[in-house]
């Protein structure tokens, strides 16, 4: 009498089991399709055995054109604003130039970590007439400065670096520069290390079939592009680097421009037992080295003496860095270094250094400009 009722029971659980579980699995499906559905990316464009293939995402499906000629710089890309095909250049120039001192500018505007968030650095750059209502240069012979960390964190990576792709050339047209430095997170990037690559680009990469660092491989045109860009230059006898020198850095006695061919000849692209077989390279990869230092703001530890010692000892005249995240750009050691990741990446608010008249400024996302 009695196990005909349990039965039932346990044949009425496991079909409501069963159902359950299959009502959430199709749940989750839905999700992942409308979300697959919703993702526009920017071209990815590559050169392959004398053709370049430009590929793209719209509404979550890849498109792929294949051009044997430079018909591509007609190409019109309707979920990209930012990519504008006649700045392409059919050949790319691949030269690199490690020597990256710049003297005499009038004015510099420096800020750091975009990490993709390309609206917030618009309105920013747009607050201080850095780029216009249509987002071309108004900087003049102005140098403008990103101390690295483009890639990876935040949903619009592509976009901005379409737009600095255009703005580059805008800029040395107009006398003046843009200079975009690599961080650690190009460099992890460039290296396979993809730990923090943010969910739409991993969609974006399992689109196409393919790892988000073969996006952004040397055969790739920003690859390329990205992998023209310095670790370390000076505008006007100030230092710009992601992470920023070391003591330790200081010791080894490194140039600027030493670090820059090093990083481009030995360190990029090369395997990563040779680097860490090499004492020199390995030093300039790690915690110590330019693109990962945060002793700066490590106040314990570190004195406004050692702050002198390293600026004297580089001859310059103040050092500027990105990687150490606050609420605004900052003076610190009495203006011999400032710091100018203002936390853009969250999406919310960012400010820009500026240079001019021989001081520095504060420049907030509502276009005023604070002396230190
Ligand atoms: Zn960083």
């Amino acid at each position: 009498m009695l196990k005909t009722p349990v039965i039932l029971l346990l044949a009425f659980l496991s079909i409501m089991g069963f159902s359950y579980e299959k009502a959430s699995v199709s749940i989750v499906n839905d999700v992942t399709r409308s979300a697959l559905q919703q993702i526009d990316d920017c071209p990815y464009i590559s050169y392959e055995e004398g053709q370049v293939i430009v590929k793209w995402i719209a509404e979550g499906k890849p498109i792929e054109r294949r051009y044997s000629d430079d018909e591509f710089l007609q190409l019109k890309i309707a979920t990209c604003e930012d990519f504008e095909s006649k700045y392409l250049k059919f050949k790319p120039n691949l030269s690199v130039d490690n020597r990256q001192q710049f003297e005499g500018v009038s004015k510099i505007a420096i800020l750091s970590d975009i990490h993709g968030q390309r609206d917030l650095l618009i309105t920013l750059l747009q607050a201080h007439k850095i780029i216009d209502t249509e987002r071309n240069w108004i900087f003049g012979e102005g140098h403008f400065v990103i101390t690295g960390d483009v890639l990876d964190r935040g949903n619009k990576v592509m976009e901005v670096l379409w737009f600095l792709y255009k703005l580059e050339q805008q800029a040395e047209k107009a006398g003046g520069r843009v200079h975009l430095l690599l961080g650690n997170h190009e460099v992890m990037v460039f290296g396979g290390d993809l730990r923090y690559v943010s969910e739409k680009y991993l969609e974006v990469a399992s689109i196409f079939n393919t790892t988000y660092d073969e996006l952004f491989s040397s055969k790739t045109l920003l690859g390329q592009w990205l992998r023209t860009k310095p670790i370390a230059i000076s505008v006007n006898n100030i230092a710009f680097a992601h992470g920023g020198f070391s003591p330790k850095f200081v010791d080894r006695r490194f140039d600027l421009e030493t670090v820059n061919r090093l990083f481009h000849d030995a360190i990029i692209d090369h395997p990563k037992n040779t680097v860490k077989a090499n004492d020199t390279l390995r030093f300039l990869t790690k915690s110590d080295g330019p693109i990962w230092y945060r002793g700066y703001f490590r106040d314990e530890e570190f004195t406004k003496e050692q702050a002198q010692e390293i600026v004297d000892a580089m001859d310059l005249n103040a050092i500027v860095v990105g990687h150490t995240s606050y609420d605004q750009v900052l003076k610190h050691y009495d203006g011999l270094i400032y710091s100018v990741d203002s936390s853009i990446k969250k999406g919310q608010y960012g400010e820009l250094l500026i240079w001019q008249g021989e001081e520095f400024f504060r420049g907030t996302l509502a276009g005023d400009i604070i002396k230190f």
